[in-house]
């Protein structure tokens, strides 16, 4: 076979947001997800970027879920030009309904908040990432397939979506490429569920492929047990009502609110907490909890029992849903008592922001995370202690307990990752880790070597891999990994420069003294200096230089010869 096998690494490579894959069969090109990248200001960033492809080229995109990390470029995707169909589970389709005009509403308001402040500052306004409309329009693209269900698109490539255990509808898609007779197949985990996860059922057991396209969110952590989780729920639910305070829950709206509902109801039930009020905050998460009840065929045993019985776990007499604007603002007023579950889940976007705004300085309230929560985040900087915070430009001070169950994951941990690959009758023959933070991703592999005594690859943000002809190992090539490497030292540089800069802008706006600009000024320097040194080892490589995606809006790289002679003329 001579068919020459690529593979694009165009986001969910050494970070968990972002996921879209490429994948070239000769001249044909298939997109699998097409998600946004959330967290930090440079990752942020990444969402404005062309697509490092033609959307016009791409036959058609297989979508593992419905988490915006996974879909929320799709309005962009058909914008710029795609055409194909978009295959997904049916409840993926149903979800994606929600969430992707929901997530257009969420740009445009960023841009006008952007843009207001764009004209105070004499800068000039910048369109939203997508807009509502765009989100609306490319909703006719879904094409919703059943769990199991193998479908041929071509003679040269078939597909089948099995169940993930992630959220609703989520999947893992396996691919399969033939020519004359001669045949790979490529499993795509998307996000990886669970086992005994309440509602949904657990991930299937995949028995062979050739290359297998891992997540890896928790791939060096432990959750807590399923029974653990729900004591400390209850003691921090108790502790919190005891001091008069109230819990508020910033959650992911699909997955993790109709999780949190069903172990309320339960623990309720068992007498293990008081009956009070709940709150679900969150148009979306209403819409949603509507749209679970609709897709049985997705739920587990215990779940379906639960609807046999006439009993559902998700509408119970406490929920209080709260659906309008005014709904909303009246739960600010509440001082004590309730629990209020709202999104986003990570603290970026949403409602959670006014109940954070109303709870964070209260020392009887308690927040409480019960998801994943990137770097960079306002949730992330709460977990890891900010003692100050601002919110809609004002300075609150955090004084409510800051609480964490990380066992509400809807991510396998890394044992669970382990045990899945381990059930593998035939062993992938190269495993490639996605969608994980470098530590979870360096651990991972390690783990995967020694255990699973399999080929390992962790490619980079860009990074293009060749796997041709069909069949031929992986390995990407010296220049290429030249290639990398400095578009990792570019993107440190990025991410370091970006974050300086805005230190040194609100620092400025804050008009600190001239001493503490001159000592970032001077950490800045270092930085450049430490980078200048890695690019000096790296001279060696050919393809240096070559145009960096990351390009446009950058500084120029330290070391490259129009910043030397800056520096050198300074010197002079
Ligand atoms: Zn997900």
């Amino acid at each position: 076979m001579q068919t020459l096998l690529k593979l694009k690494f165009c986001g969910g490579a050494r970070t968990v947001t972002g996921s879209c894959f490429l994948l070239e069969v000769g001249e044909k090109k298939y997109l699998i997800d097409c998600g946004m990248f959330q967290g930090g200001k440079a990752l942020r960033r990444r969402n404005f970027l062309d697509f490092p492809f033609n959307p016009a080229e791409i036959e058609c995109l297989f979508l593992t879920h419905a988490h915006i990390d996974h879909s929320g470029l799709i309005p962009k995707l058909v914008r710029d030009g795609f055409q194909g169909k978009i295959y997904s589970t049916r409840a993926t389709a149903d979800l994606c309904q929600i969430m992707l005009p929901d997530s257009g509403h969420i740009q445009e308001m960023e841009a006008e908040w952007e843009n207001r402040k764009a004209r105070r500052a004499g800068r000039s306004e910048a369109p939203p990432l997508y807009t509502i409309a765009d989100a609306h329009a490319s909703l006719k693209y879904f094409q919703g397939v059943g769990y199991n269900e193998i479908v041929h698109l071509s003679p040269e490539l078939s597909f089948r979506l099995q169940n993930s255990g992630h959220i609703l509808g989520s999947a893992l898609l396996e691919l399969r490429v033939t020519e004359t007779g001669v045949s790979k197949k490529f499993v795509f985990t998307g996000d990886l569920g669970r086992t005994g996860q309440p509602i949904i059922c657990d991930p299937d057991v995949i028995e062979e492929t050739d290359f297998l396209i891992m997540e890896t969110t928790y791939g060096q952590r432990l959750h807590e047990e399923e029974g653990e989780k729900e004591s400390v729920l209850a003691e921090i639910i108790n502790s919190t009502l005891k001091r008069g305070g109230n819990i508020v829950v910033p959650a992911f709206t699909v997955g993790r609110a109709q999780e949190l509902l069903y172990i309320l109801n339960k623990l309720i039930d068992r007498g293990e907490i008081p009956s009070l009020p709940i709150y679900i905050d969150s148009p979306m998460a209403i819409k949603t909890t509507d749209l679970f009840i609709r897709h049985s065929e997705c739920f587990d045993l215990e779940m379906r029992a639960y609807l046999i019985r006439g009993d559902c776990p998700l509408h119970f007499p406490e929920v209080t849903f709260t659906p309008t604007v005014e709904e909303s603002r009246a739960v600010n007023e509440i001082r004590g008592g309730v629990m209020i579950i709202s999104a986003s889940g990570m603290c970026d976007a949403g409602r959670v922001r006014h109940h954070l705004k109303h709870n964070l300085w209260r020392p009887e309230s308690t927040i409480l995370f019960v998801g994943y929560q990137a770097e960079g985040t306002l949730g992330r900087r709460l977990l890891d202690g900010a003692r100050q915070i601002k919110l809609f430009g004002e300075d609150i001070a955090v004084r409510a307990s800051i609480a964490s169950i990380r066992g509400f994951s809807a991510h396998a941990d890394r044992d669970e990752l382990l045990k899945w690959v381990g059930k593998f009758k035939r062993k992938p023959s190269q495993i490639i880790l996605v969608h994980g933070e470098d530590e979870a991703l360096e651990s991972m592999a390690a783990l995967l070597k020694e255990q699973i005594q399999v080929d390992v690859y962790i490619p980079s943000y860009l990074e293009e891999i060749s796997l041709l002809p069909l069949g031929q190992e992986l390995e990407p090539s010296h220049e290429l990994l030249a290639r990398l490497k400095a578009q990792q030292v570019w993107n440190m540089w990025e991410e370091k420069n970006s974050y300086f800069n805005a230190h040194l802008f609100s620092y400025l706006e804050e008009e600190k003294d001239l001493e503490y600009l001159l000592s970032i000024e001077k950490r800045l320097e270092l930085i450049a200096r430490q980078l200048e040194q890695e690019i000096g080892a790296m001279r060696t490589f050919p393809l240096l230089f070559g145009p960096s995606p990351l390009e446009s809006g950058g500084l120029p790289l330290p070391g490259s010869d129009e910043q030397r002679e800056k520096r050198s003329g300074e010197a002079g």
